[in-house]
């Protein structure tokens, strides 16, 4: 099984709580290992997790994962503008 980038982007909140399937926890991995966009993804998300309160990753307000995302999306276009995200 392969994933790709939208679905790392999809499990990294699971993936940072640490709430992930085994087997998709070492999926994810293994793409962050080679992906330097969603690695920067991670980067990030974690940032927005400990400035939005670090130990209530379980509690995100409303919006948050559509902000998450809009937010995603943007960083992405400017990592990578020539191809389809
Ligand atoms: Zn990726």
């Amino acid at each position: 099984m392969v994933i790709d980038c939208k679905h790392v982007w999809d499990a990294i909140s699971s993936y940072i709580d640490d709430s992930l399937a085994p087997e998709t926890r070492e999926l994810v991995q293994k793409h962050l290992d080679h992906c330097n966009i969603c690695s920067a993804v991670l980067d990030s998300t974690r940032n927005i997790l400990i400035l939005t309160g670090d130990d209530r990753v379980f509690e995100l307000p409303t919006g948050f994962s559509e902000r998450l995302h809009a937010r995603l999306d943007e960083q992405i276009r400017a990592l990578r503008p020539s191809q389809d995200a």
